[in-house]
């Protein structure tokens, strides 16, 4: 909830939504103050008459004011008459609550005070230092229903007007959901994504030139990719025949240090071809109904000898899904290996689960060993990619593993996440869609 929130506030959208609101509220504060500075312009001659109809009034009703002939005035001119002073009373307006706090004397006139607001009108006639005849006059009903209805509709056409605005900026910026998607895509690995090239000005440049970054970087890494297999390729013939003359040497010659450089160097050609055949093959996988339970099982069992060992927890019932039973049982054994090798000995043992969830299968496998520091997760299925040197020489590996079961995991239309806290263990989530 709270990270939903964040991205709410956070959002180009929330920000410009609150932008709008806020315009459309300042244009209608300003309307309404210029509206008034207007009115009380206009309002000037219409006071001069108004003091004169408050005296005429407050002459009427005569000194000592006359209450018989102030409820006379009230009842027929429908307004509310109150004295106030030592003798005070309030007679009309038939209990019509007078909204006093919103006026404010505009002008004074020789004992006179006039102020108005949306058709309530106040005049106070000043009969001696002490006592003062104040009449209320109120809007007419029509007048307010139709008040009422300029309000309504104000409120609704802001409402529309804003909703339409918002609704036209959401689809003038479409590119940006465009480009953020298809970053995510390239980050992914995805170096054929390509962005919709669509409209005219800065946004379509914006995404030309993403479209031309990507075409660059998928040149720049499918080179990079065939340099290293080629010159890999190109390694074995020289590094066979370094071996055979090694072998031809005299045996009194100490060639063993040699023999194992030439021997990892030689594994690691051999790796790296392999990675890249597989590479290959992953993207075109052969999806086959597969019972997943007991491929799980079957991948386990080659593990059950190393410690900490593989603890099972698969559903009694089958679970079979459309998956390339090979493919699948490569990446598996590569995560177990993983888990087994970067955990110790005597550490708990490996998880291996599965479970369906909704319309998907998920495949955790989950070890209680070294862990991944944070900074590495976003890098680990890049080629190549090893945690630290370190770990590198004592277990042996090149850094392909989690880059094929990526590559594999990808072709299958899955997705794999990673959760790890260092000395405490790691954790792989395979999420599956099924296809019944
Ligand atoms: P490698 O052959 O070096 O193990 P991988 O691609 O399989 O290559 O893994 C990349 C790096 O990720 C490894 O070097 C290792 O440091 C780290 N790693 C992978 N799995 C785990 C794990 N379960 N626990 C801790 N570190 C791991």
């Amino acid at each position: 909830m709270a990270k939903v929130c964040r991205k709410v506030r956070q959002s180009l959208f929330t920000k410009l939504a609150v932008v709008m609101v806020v315009g459309v509220i300042g244009i209608n504060v300003i309307s309404y103050v210029l509206y008034r500075q207007q009115q009380r312009r206009a309002d000037t001659t219409l006071n001069r008459s108004l003091v004169q109809y408050a005296r005429s009034l407050a002459d009427e009703i005569g000194t000592p004011p006359n209450r018989a002939i102030a409820a006379g005035i009230a009842k027929e001119r429908m307004m509310r008459v109150t004295l106030t002073g030592p003798d005070s009373w309030v007679i009309g307006g038939n209990n019509r609550r007078f909204p006093a706090k919103y006026l404010k004397a505009l002008s004074s006139e020789g004992g006179v005070e006039i102020a108005n607001l949306h058709g309530y009108y106040r005049l106070s006639v000043a009969l001696d230092p002490a006592s003062t005849v104040i009449f209320d006059l109120y809007p007419s009903e029509t007048e307010r229903a139709s008040l009422r209805k300029f309000g309504l509709i104000s409120l609704v056409g802001s409402c529309i007007l804003m909703l339409v605005v918002y609704l036209f900026i959401r689809f003038l910026l479409r590119p940006i959901g465009w480009l953020t998607d298809g970053a995510a895509n390239l980050r992914d690995g995805n170096l054929d994504t390509r962005v919709a090239e669509r409209g005219r000005g800065e946004l379509r440049e914006l995404s030309e030139t993403f479209n031309q970054m990507a075409v660059r970087l998928e040149t720049l890494v499918k080179g990079q990719r065939e340099l290293l297999l080629g010159v890999s390729h190109e390694l074995r013939t020289p590094l066979t025949r370094l071996k055979l003359r090694l072998a031809m040497l005299d045996d009194s010659v100490d060639t063993s240090a040699i023999q194992k450089d030439l021997d990892e160097m030689e594994a690691m050609t051999t790796s790296i071809l392999e990675t890249a055949k597989t590479h290959s093959e992953a993207e075109g996988i052969k999806p086959q109904l597969t019972d997943i339970g007991q491929l799980l099982l079957e991948s386990a069992e080659g593990f059950q000898e190393q410690a900490p060992g593989v603890a099972m927890d698969i559903p009694k019932e089958p679970l079979v899904a459309k998956v390339d039973p090979e493919k699948m049982r490569m990446a598996l054994n590569m995560l177990l290996d993983n888990a087994i090798k970067y955990s110790n000995a005597d550490s708990a043992s490996v998880e291996l689960m599965l479970r369906r969830v909704d319309r998907a299968f998920v495949i955790t496998v989950k070890d209680h060993g070294i862990g991944i520091p944070a900074e590495s997760i976003s890098r680990l299925f890049e080629p190549f990619y090893r945690v630290d040197a370190s770990r590198t020489r004592a277990t042996g590996g090149y850094g392909l593993g989690l880059h094929l079961c990526h590559a594999t995991v990808k072709a299958h239309g899955a997705t794999i996440e990673v959760e790890s806290v260092v000395g405490e263990g790691t954790l792989f989530r395979l999420v599956f869609p099924c296809a019944d």
